[in-house]
């Protein structure tokens, strides 16, 4: 059987926008195994003339599916292997993946209890795999995801968000930072701590926190749900990149 870091071959079966910055790409693995939510694959292309580079993309579906893994990519700007999987990539095309990777920023069913979710941006991504698992093994006990996000438009998953926020204990609150439509209701400002208090409170001392996103905007959630009285020992961060939300 293979190892998680061990290279193999992923065919890209199909792509599909999620937003005008971001593409989910379906990957369909010879190696398949189960992943933990949270985890991640690490990428590596590699060009005709033997230049390689490998980067890390989050898990974003969830682990009852087998055979494949969806990924979703944001465009960083100039971003070398972003551009690439955004704009180049079609269906059919093969790189190396090596994965599921990841120990820490996991969670299942197995973990349970109240799950309060923090994500920035893309951030969102194994944050999802978190919602997808929880929602197919039926996990009753409540989850809260706040979701901050500049515009409307570039909210990652609203629809299906939508849906799991239905009938399944999850509450999602957003934050849009740079604008918000005509009659917004959710809040319009950087996650502070007043917020944190207000979307944590209900899920009580006993919540588990996991956070992602851009490094500026994991560190200052980190900080503040300890303020708001959140234990560190509760709390677990991914961070993915330099920029602030
Ligand atoms: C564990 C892990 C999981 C990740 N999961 C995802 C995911 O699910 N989806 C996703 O889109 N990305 C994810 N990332 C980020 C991803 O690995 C790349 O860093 C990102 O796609 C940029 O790579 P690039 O080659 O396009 O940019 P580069 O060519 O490496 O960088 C171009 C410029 O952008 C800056 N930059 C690099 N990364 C970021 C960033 N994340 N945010 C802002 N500025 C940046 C660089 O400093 C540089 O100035 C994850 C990172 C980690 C560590």
């Amino acid at each position: 059987m293979k190892r998680p870091l061990e290279w193999q071959l992923a065919t890209v079966k199909s792509l599909r926008s999620e937003t005008p910055e971001v593409k989910t790409l379906t990957l369909s693995l010879p190696e398949w195994t189960a992943h933990r939510p949270g985890q991640h694959y690490d990428i590596r292309l590699t060009a005709e003339d033997g230049y390689s580079t490998q980067r890390s993309y989050s898990i974003a579906s969830e682990p009852e599916r087998e055979g494949e893994i969806d990924i979703s990519v944001e465009r960083i700007v100039d971003g070398e292997v972003s551009s690439y999987l955004l704009d180049t990539v079609k269906v059919g095309d093969r790189f190396e993946v090596r994965g599921p990777i990841g120990g820490y920023f996991v969670w299942d069913r197995s973990i349970g209890g109240p799950l309060l979710l923090v994500a920035g941006g893309s951030g969102v991504v194994p944050l999802m795999a978190m919602l997808r698992h929880r929602a197919v093994a039926g996990v009753k006990d409540p989850a809260r995801l706040l979701y901050s996000a500049r515009t409307y438009e570039q909210i990652i998953y609203a629809k299906e968000l939508e849906m799991l926020s239905r009938n399944s204990g999850l509450t999602v609150a957003y934050t849009l930072t740079r604008s918000q439509p005509p009659g917004w209701k959710g809040y319009t400002r950087r996650i502070d701590d007043a917020m944190l208090k207000e979307v944590s409170g209900p899920l009580g001392p006993g919540a588990l926190a996991y956070i992602c996103g851009p490094t500026a905007l994991v560190e200052a959630v980190a900080d503040g749900l300890e303020r708001v009285g959140l234990p560190a020992e509760h709390i677990r961060t991914e961070r993915f990149g330099p920029s602030a939300a």
